[in-house]
């Protein structure tokens, strides 16, 4: 049992929290977050967080981010009632459905907010990283739409993974550099970005595509993101007239889980889980379940939980999800976990791709391999609580997965195996 003044002093950071007190003065989330980034890029990212706060609150960047959210991204995104996962279940579901917006997923209403950002901040030119693409191709569509030239770094191993996601960044103009250093994957992508912003910090702006890195992106992500549980809770309150019991998330570096969850963490009677990828089980290299398996440490910019080993070296990660595939997660979430506002478990990939399954013939929809995990969760949750309202994140759709589900699920749906 937690003593009561745990208790008290948890209470006491939601309420800062709910206030709007985080990230505070010195970009922190409680003990979380700040701004761990070389001495060259201190400048470019005091600079951008004077920008972020400026426009994030002008009422004219705010009406040309949401003309661009309805007429290019398509939101408001659907909620769909899950009328035969319910009945499996013994719960009531709800989806929201991310996966119908613009380039498949919840990446693109980040890219779209931060290129408009880098316009008005006078940029001339926009990188990012990628490591499975999708980021990348959200970053690449957003930048023709604002008419900003976009250079992506991904690994030369991820470029081989995911052809398709490579030609399609380059259809949309989009340069795409391949990195054969490091790793060859993601972490080396994000490195050789920085590089890049480093050269010329003014006149490039850097496209950071999850909840992590120095301050102020997290904050900027998250304001970005929060459009999902706005939008939701809104239409769950209309459509049904309650909030739900429980709300779901799959979490990566925890962009689409905080956008769900920032509306409700206000509601006291709403369960928060977020799910990370548990991989081939709960060993060092295994999964990417950072919050169940990690402890504290920096990485890329900022102070958060951390896969490492006990001499503080990064550990390699394993997910059959690449958007989950990743050692680190946002400060916000570490915070929350800290605090126990959120829950935070994880789901296998065996069990994320029975959940594919399931959705698929339950309710024709094709989940994205990550927005999987997040229905694992919430099945196990429904399992314990009957009858339970629970409000699931669906973050994108799984058609970019197909290679993966051909090499596993497929086979064994066309052998007949139940
Ligand atoms: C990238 C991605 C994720 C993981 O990223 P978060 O920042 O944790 O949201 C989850 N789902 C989908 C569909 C993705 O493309």
């Amino acid at each position: 049992m937690m003593n009561v003044e745990t208790a008290a002093e948890h209470e006491r950071v939601l309420a800062d929290l709910l206030a709007g007190r985080y990230p505070d003065e010195r970009g922190r989330y409680g003990p979380f977050g700040g701004r761990y980034v070389p001495e060259t890029l201190i400048p470019a990212h005091e600079r951008l967080e004077r920008g972020a706060r400026r426009w994030l609150a002008d009422p004219d960047f705010q009406a040309e981010l949401n003309r661009e959210l309805s007429d290019w991204v398509g939101r408001p995104t659907a909620l769909s009632p899950a009328p035969h996962l319910s009945k499996r279940w013994g719960a009531l579901v709800w989806l929201k459905r991310e996966d119908l917006a613009h380039t498949g997923a919840h990446k693109i209403n980040n890219a779209i907010g931060q290129a408009l950002l880098a316009r008005r901040l006078g940029a001339k030119r926009i990188v990012a990283e990628t490591g499975a693409g999708q980021h990348g191709v959200a970053s690449a569509a957003a930048c023709a739409r604002v008419g900003l030239p976009c250079t992506v770094y991904m690994g030369a191993v991820d470029m081989e993974r995911q052809a398709p996601n490579v030609g399609r960044m380059r259809l949309l103009g989009a340069t795409v550099v391949p990195v054969t250093s490091g790793d060859r994957t993601l972490r080396a992508a994000i490195d050789e970005a920085l590089r890049d912003w480093v050269s010329d910090p003014t006149a490039t702006y850097y496209l950071l595509g999850s909840a992590v890195g120095g301050h102020p992106y997290p904050y900027i992500v998250r304001e970005l993101q929060a459009v999902i549980g706005r939008e939701a809770r809104a239409q769950l309150l209309e459509r049904s007239g309650a909030l739900p019991d429980a709300l779901v998330a799959c979490v990566g570096g925890g962009s689409n889980a905080i956008g769900l969850f920032h509306a409700f963490l206000g509601d006291r009677s709403v369960d928060i889980i977020g799910v990370e990828a548990g991989g081939r089980g709960s060993g060092l290299g295994e999964n990417a379940a950072t919050l169940v398996n990690g402890r504290p440490g920096v990485l890329h910019g900022s102070y958060s939980m951390l896969l490492q080993d006990r001499h503080g070296q990064i550990q390699e990660t394993h997910s059959i999800s690449a958007g989950l595939d990743y050692p680190g997660v946002g400060p916000e979430h570490s915070l929350l976990n800290s605090i126990g506002r959120v829950r935070y478990e994880s789901a296998s990939d065996d069990e994320a791709l029975a959940a594919v399954r399931e959705c698929c013939e339950c309710e024709g929809i094709l989940p994205a391999i990550e927005s999987a995990h997040a229905l694992a969760g919430a099945r196990r949750w429904a399992a314990l609580h009957p009858g339970v309202r629970i409000l699931i994140g669906l973050s994108g759709r799984g058609d970019k997965d197909m290679l993966t589900l051909t090499q596993t699920l497929l086979s064994q749906v066309q052998a007949g195996r139940p």
